[in-house]
């Protein structure tokens, strides 16, 4: 999971799309060759449909986007598999110039329903980041248990965890409490996050049907079946906390423990490790020390941008993602996939 922040600025809109027009931001590429561009994606669906009553920031893109963002991959740079990653690290094995490494969190069910055809259709690797807990499981998670019940409520008003009490009067200020409800607990300790979580239903008045959230993950069969065809799968901890806010101890279990989970059901070793959430408060040095010392020879970041071959090598638990949202059209995928994305604030 991550989160969104929309620039409102429509002359500069106005001049990423002419400057995607003009082929500026290829200009000078050649420079940036030696790079790895990894593109962090969570949910491929249609985040307009009718119904939809799960968390909306993560979706990353409609079917049809992501389709055309894979083109521009196809175009522009030369998709590798983590597996070339670890390769090249371990190894010294070349990477091609342009490197892009494409990688989903959470592991969602449309993933397999959405994503997957397309990139079989691209004949594309990408790499999948398992929360373990949530595989094949009716729990959702606490983002999108509450993005249901806020959905779903008849009620008006919600209470914050700093005991503010929030009412909205229409649907639109109903999605905005909603979101900055889910914001507000990402910075709670672990235990009182879920504590808050559990007495969301309840508080919002919204009962919530046995094994609905069967079908918003993958499942192992579907997670295997994958694996056999060009789709790696990595550690993403057993319940989704944010490493920086919990003990050592806990951040080890959640850490070491996923990718045990996971070797256990594909029966194959797992390389890679996405921090949860990733930002820069959510990830530090020694968090980046566990992850190593539970074997990983690679762990992603959402740091914004690409990096150099040289800064991946210099620090493997450090790699830097681009987050892709629903919102942001090709010229913006565009600026956001080039180097020039490390400069901007
Ligand atoms: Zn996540």
């Amino acid at each position: 999971m991550g989160s969104v922040k929309l620039s409102q600025n429509s002359p500069l809109k106005r001049f990423i799309n002419f400057a995607y027009r003009k082929g500026w931001f290829n200009v000078g590429r050649a420079l940036f060759a030696k790079s790895l561009t990894v593109i962090n994606y969570h949910r491929i669906n249609d985040p307009h449909q009718a119904g939809f009553d799960s968390f909306l920031p993560n979706v990353s893109a409609h079917p049809k986007d992501f389709d055309l963002q894979m083109e521009y991959l196809a175009r522009w740079f030369n998709v590798v598999s983590l597996t070339d990653v670890t390769n090249w690290l371990r190894n010294g094995k070349d990477l091609p110039p342009y490197a892009a490494l494409i990688t989903f969190d959470d592991g969602y069910l449309d993933n397999y329903t959405e994503a997957y055809p397309i990139l079989r259709r691209h004949n594309f690797p990408a790499v999948i980041f398992l929360t373990h807990g949530h595989i094949g499981t009716d729990a959702p998670f606490y983002w999108d248990l509450a993005a249901y019940c806020f959905y779903h409520t008849q009620t008006d008003a919600v209470l914050f965890p700093d005991n503010t009490n929030e009412k909205w009067a229409n649907e639109a200020q109903r999605k905005l409490i909603s979101q900055r409800w889910i914001e507000a607990l990402k910075i709670l300790p672990h235990t009182e996050k879920l504590k808050w979580v559990e007495k969301l239903p309840e508080r919002l008045n919204v009962s919530i049907p046995q094994g609905y959230f069967q079908k918003l993950m993958l499942n192992w069969d579907q997670v295997r079946e994958m694996s056999q065809n060009g789709i790696e799968f990595g550690g993403h901890t057993l319940t989704h906390p944010i490493l920086t806010r919990v003990s050592p101890e806990q951040a080890e279990k959640e850490i070491h423990g996923s990718k045990l989970a996971i070797e256990r059901e594909l029966g194959q070793e797992i390389s890679g490790f996405a921090y949860p959430n990733g930002r820069q408060a959510d990830v530090n040095a020694e968090v980046e020390k566990l992850t190593q010392n539970a074997g990983y020879q690679a762990a992603f970041t959402l740091q914004n941008g690409p990096t150099t071959l040289q800064e991946v090598r210099r620090n493997p638990f450090a790699i830097r993602r681009i987050f892709i949202s629903h919102l942001h059209t090709l010229p913006r995928y565009a600026l956001l996939t080039h180097r020039i994305n490390r400069y901007r604030k």
